[in-house]
């Protein structure tokens, strides 16, 4: 079963940094509709720093050093709730693999998970509370409960799983974040973050089938 490595993460970031900028005005609408329409400004303006630290990740960096990397940045650079939520995910999903050269694809669910705790400890948002968790929580579900010998449709199936918790916070009423003014409001109106995370994962799955 394929290990992945370091520049196999590597490309994944700067597939996910071209998500944020071709996302970058559909996130901000959604934002727009049911929150400060900043979320995809948020986004590209964290993921252009990444892809600008990227260009100069020393060749020793490891990959719990890469995502470390990635996760300060966007803590560092992205503003709004979704900058420390997305910055600790990635930060906690690479101290899964400390000292690894190559991790399973167990590690890497192992990652996704710890990174998914870290959004719920830090944001104490629930499943159904049209955060970007209604996407992650039963995503994550699906993964790890999917086959592990072949971690490319396990990694298409979280990713579909997630898409479909992302429609699911349509119907919602908002309970945590900005959205969560509008009341009965934001019914009828999708969660930006669930958007922008099934879009961000999906990027494992397209770097797996290049
Ligand atoms: P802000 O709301 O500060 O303007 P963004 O617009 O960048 O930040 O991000 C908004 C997204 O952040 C929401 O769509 C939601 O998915 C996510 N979010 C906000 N608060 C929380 C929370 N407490 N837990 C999980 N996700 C949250
Ligand atoms: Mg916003």
């Amino acid at each position: 079963m394929a290990d992945f490595d370091r520049d196999y993460f590597i490309a994944v970031f700067r597939r996910m940094a071209e998500t944020a900028e071709t996302n970058r005005d559909e996130w901000t609408r959604l934002d727009g509709d049911i929150g400060d329409g900043d979320h995809g400004i948020n986004m590209s303006i964290g993921f252009r720093e990444v892809v600008k630290q990227l260009d100069a990740i020393p060749d020793d960096t490891d990959i719990a050093g890469t995502f470390k990397l990635v996760g300060m940045t966007l803590l560092r650079k992205v503003g709004g709730a979704s900058g420390p939520l997305y910055g600790s995910f990635f930060m906690k999903a690479g101290a899964e693999v400390a000292d690894q050269t190559e991790v399973s694809f167990d590690d890497l669910r192992r990652m996704l998970r710890a990174g998914v705790d870290s959004i719920q400890a830090r944001g104490k948002a629930q499943l159904g509370d049209k955060t970007m968790l209604d996407s992650y929580l039963p995503g994550l579900d699906v993964l790890e409960a999917a086959d592990a010998a072949d971690p490319g449709a396990a990694l298409t199936e979280f990713v579909a799983r997630m898409k479909q918790g992302s429609d699911d916070t349509i119907p919602l009423v908002a309970k945590k974040g900005r959205a969560m003014r509008l009341g009965e409001r934001s019914v009828g109106h999708r969660d930006p973050g669930s958007q922008s995370s099934w879009q961000l994962m999906n990027c494992f799955v397209e770097e797996l089938a290049r």
